[in-house]
């Protein structure tokens, strides 16, 4: 199973996707070493994420605590300060490091409110090389303002000699975030085609099945059901800095409970675990996350090996590329929905705006402010 830490809610980024960095959590608060100790051994992908990890000065220890834990542990990092990042990479190598790049320069620092953050990144990226990284790549968010500078990234990437991940803006309470919807769906799916033949045409078994999990996007960009329905509760889990473990980072209702209280036994294998699978089983959300879909796509309890399905899809159209046939996207994608959802409110940028002083800590209502329901469709 997969396991996701939210270390901290502290941010010095400001995405227009993700309101994380209005909600600073106090360092105090967030959750400790000793907490940490109790997640079980034999994780597949244990992803340390935020807010933004480098700003936990524990960080290091962290990775102690956490690394024999997991087949890959993962830092998912906006890289903006690669000098807390250097000294694992040079005793870990091994370690998985994703920096968040949204675009060439102008649209990704627009889009994340970074100043010098796209040349900071590569920068960064170019530093953990050096330091012996080798397993390192970026991470972009596919949405309307950068789905042109797809080629550009995926080039980039290629000549680095990195790896590229892509997901699309999602809502939910660890985003703290309710109003991230497209504003042409049609556009932005259909700019996910070039990317998902680039894949393809690689050597990398990796990009293959990347392009799979792209196809994923261009249906929940389009607003249709999963490609594979979700095995939150069972294949993943996220725990936030309150210690708070979640079937997912979408549903604040979907809480197994608390691993600073109890044991993980007592939460994974308890009966308000088994409430809360049933309610997975029947969730009517089409999040298409990396952690939700890449755990989909595997077999649950071979975990390094592909479902049939998606492995017939890459096998086929593999073959399809290297015989120069072009992938046939409508039978796989239903394009007809895409204009069945009003368009999404433009998101500003948060490039000149003040950071954020306020730390949320314990309040009457919990951690997350009252949403409602939140929607990904
Ligand atoms: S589909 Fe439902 S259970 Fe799965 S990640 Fe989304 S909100 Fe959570």
């Amino acid at each position: 199973m997969d396991f996701t830490v939210i270390s901290t809610y502290r941010c010095n980024s400001r995405c227009s996707t993700c309101n994380i960095w209005m909600h600073p959590t106090r360092p105090a608060d967030e959750i400790s070493l000793e907490v940490l100790a109790k997640i079980p051994y034999g994780i597949d992908n244990l992803n340390i994420t935020g807010g933004e990890p480098t700003l936990r000065n524990d960080l290091a220890e962290m990775v102690e605590v956490l690394l024999p834990k997991a087949r890959k542990l993962e830092i998912s990092s906006n890289g903006m300060h690669p000098q807390r990042l250097e000294p694992i990479i040079k005793k870990y190598p091994n370690i998985k490091i994703r920096l968040s790049l949204d675009g060439r320069a102008d649209v990704s620092d627009s889009i994340r409110g970074e100043r010098l953050g796209f040349e900071t990144k590569v920068n960064s990226l170019q530093q953990l090389k050096e330091a012996g990284g080798s397993d390192l790549g970026f991470a972009v968010t596919i949405q309307d303002e950068n789905v042109q500078d797809l080629a550009y990234l995926f080039n980039l990437t290629r000549e680095m000699e990195v790896e590229l991940a892509t997901s699309c803006p999602h809502n939910g309470f660890q985003f703290h975030k309710n109003d991230n919807s497209p504003y042409d769906r049609l556009r932005v799916a259909l700019g996910i085609e070039e990317l998902i033949t680039s894949m393809l045409k690689t050597r990398s078994v990796k990009n293959w099945f990347r392009a799979y999990l792209n196809l994923g996007l261009m249906e929940k960009i389009l607003g249709n059901d999963r490609l594979i329905p979700c095995s939150a509760a069972t294949d993943f889990v996220f725990a936030d800095p309150w210690c708070d473990v979640y079937a997912c980072n979408v549903r604040p209702d979907l809480l197994l409970g608390n691993l600073k209280e109890q044991s993980w036994d007592e939460i994974y294998n308890g009966q308000q675990a088994v409430k809360i699978r049933e309610t997975v089983a029947a969730c009517p959300q089409n999040c298409w996350m990396v952690g939700s879909a890449r755990t989909a796509m595997r077999q649950p309890l071979f975990t390094r090996l592909p479902k049939f399905g998606p492995l017939w899809w890459v096998l086929v159209n593999k073959a399809r590329v290297t015989l120069g046939i072009p992938i046939p996207f409508s039978r796989n994608v239903n394009f007809d929905v895409a204009g069945q959802f009003p368009a999404g409110n433009r998101r500003p940028s948060f490039l000149n705006t003040p950071a954020v002083k306020r730390q949320v800590h314990l309040e009457q209502n919990g951690h997350y402010e009252p949403f409602g329901a939140f929607h990904n469709r």
